[in-house]
């Protein structure tokens, strides 16, 4: 069967292979051409692909090792953010923030820089302390700030390209539960209140569908466990079902149907252990693309991209997401200049998205964006040579990892080879 990524844009006609143990995985290293390591297959880049093999970790065997100072755990790295955070929880521990949803595998999300959001709170890549990788040799080596520490910093944001990795040491937190908050709030309001906002909220986002005047916002914010639950009320996902498939006939009626959609209320309230409260589900499909902005330039693109969405009358069906995200060090990070305001711009996988996004791409690599490198972008070596300053070294750590170049496909060789 063909492989697939999550919203049906990149498909390969690879082998599919399952190693149950770090020798299969090895043996199918040692004796493949060139092949590339899926995880969930939520990236919306050709990250995995290949015309020849895919290899998943889904049937490898592992287990959770809590540090004695439970201030980190081994984690198999195949293991979904879902499977993980439930194991972690039940160790009385938690990661302190994850992204939107939870299927991805832990290697997938860090290998993106898969985030959350929260003004003070780095990217899953982060939290990385330490890889164990079975390299292209098809030898396992152990990989952290002291021991290969080259390997290291390029691996924390990696892109599958130094070699497979088998088990992460995380970063962990004692665990704490989470009050989430969603509501409809005038955009004007927002975008006025929008800092001080984040301040004061442990986690912040909003959606703003682009042709109307009201975003939805989502706060969430640490909790008593004690506290009775509130009561819900949940989005219809039902209804902006219909509105889609009716927008992907006919989609002059964009601006019309979301403006009408966003009269009706929309209000949510939940309570619960973290990392069942972070995840949403997300099952209407779409494409997307991420631009990390310097924070204080994010609300102004933002501004300017759904400006000249609306001028035109762009039939972009899906919300923006905008969210914030702090600083790090990691050498391919695009959080790595300052902390940054990530916008996210949707579109029904069922609807045309290249001309829309190449629009926007624009507009946010004119305000200093730089991509999200799951999401669609168009950079080109020379792009990515003039936005990362560590990109020589990062490549020439990628050359000596694997001379052969066996963990590179088109996409990632156009880039990096
Ligand atoms: C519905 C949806 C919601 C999302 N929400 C967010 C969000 O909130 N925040 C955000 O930042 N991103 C988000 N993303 C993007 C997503 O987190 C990234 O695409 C992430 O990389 C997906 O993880 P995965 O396990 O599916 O990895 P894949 O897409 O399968 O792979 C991604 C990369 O990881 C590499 N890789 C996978 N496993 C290994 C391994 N064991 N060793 C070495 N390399 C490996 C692959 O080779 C590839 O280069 C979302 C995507 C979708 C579809």
């Amino acid at each position: 069967m063909a492989w697939s990524n999550w919203s049906g844009s990149v498909t390969a006609a690879a082998q599919i292979a399952r190693p149950q143990s770090e020798d299969e995985l090895a043996m199918l290293i040692r004796s493949a051409h060139r092949l590339r390591v899926a995880g969930a297959g939520h990236s919306f880049m050709p990250l995995c692909e290949s015309d020849e093999l895919i290899v998943s970790l889904d049937d490898l065997a592992g287990a959770i090792h809590v540090a004695a100072d439970r201030q980190s755990a081994r984690i198999p790295a195949g293991w979904s953010i879902r499977r993980l955070t439930a194991a972690l929880w039940e160790e009385g521990l938690a990661l302190a923030n994850q992204g939107d949803v939870n299927p991805q595998s832990l290697a997938g999300a860090m290998a993106t820089g898969t985030h959350g959001t929260g003004t003070d709170l780095g990217s899953l890549s982060t939290f990385a302390r330490g890889f164990r990788l079975v390299g292209a040799n098809g030898e396992a080596h152990w990989c952290d700030a002291d021991t290969n520490a080259d390997l290291y910093q390029a691996q924390r944001l990696s892109l599958g390209l130094f070699g497979i990795a088998t088990e992460i040491e995380v970063a962990v937190v004692p665990a704490f539960h989470l009050a989430e908050r969603i509501e409809k709030r005038r955009w004007s309001e927002i975008r006025e209140s929008y800092d001080e906002l984040a301040q004061q909220h442990r986690h912040i986002e909003f959606w703003f569908f682009p042709h109307s005047d009201h975003v939805i916002v989502k706060t969430l914010d640490l909790c008593d466990p004690c506290d009775p639950p509130p009561s819900t009320t949940d989005m219809d996902e039902a209804t902006f079902r219909r509105i889609l498939d009716i927008a992907a006939r006919l989609p002059f009626l964009t601006p019309f149907l979301q403006r009408a959609m966003m009269k009706s209320g929309i209000a949510g309230r939940r309570r619960g252990p973290a990392y069942s409260i972070f995840p949403s589900d997300r099952t209407l499909r779409f494409e997307e693309m991420e631009y990390e902005m310097p924070r204080a330039a994010g609300l102004d693109a933002l501004d300017e991209v759904v400006g000249w969405i609306r001028r035109k009358r762009l039939p972009v069906t899906f919300p923006f997401e905008y969210r914030v995200v702090a600083a790090d060090d990691i050498w391919m990070s695009p959080m790595n200049a300052g902390p940054v305001a990530a916008i996210s711009m949707h579109q029904y996988a069922k609807m045309p998205w290249a001309g829309l996004f190449a629009g926007a791409e624009t507009i946010f690599r004119g305000a200093g964006g730089r991509p999200h490198w799951a999401k669609r972008h168009t950079l080109n070596r020379a792009d990515v040579a003039a936005l990362y300053p560590m990109a020589g070294r990062y490549t020439a750590v990628r050359r000596a990892a694997d001379p052969a170049g066996k963990f590179l496909n088109p996409h990632l060789e156009a880039l990096f080879a």
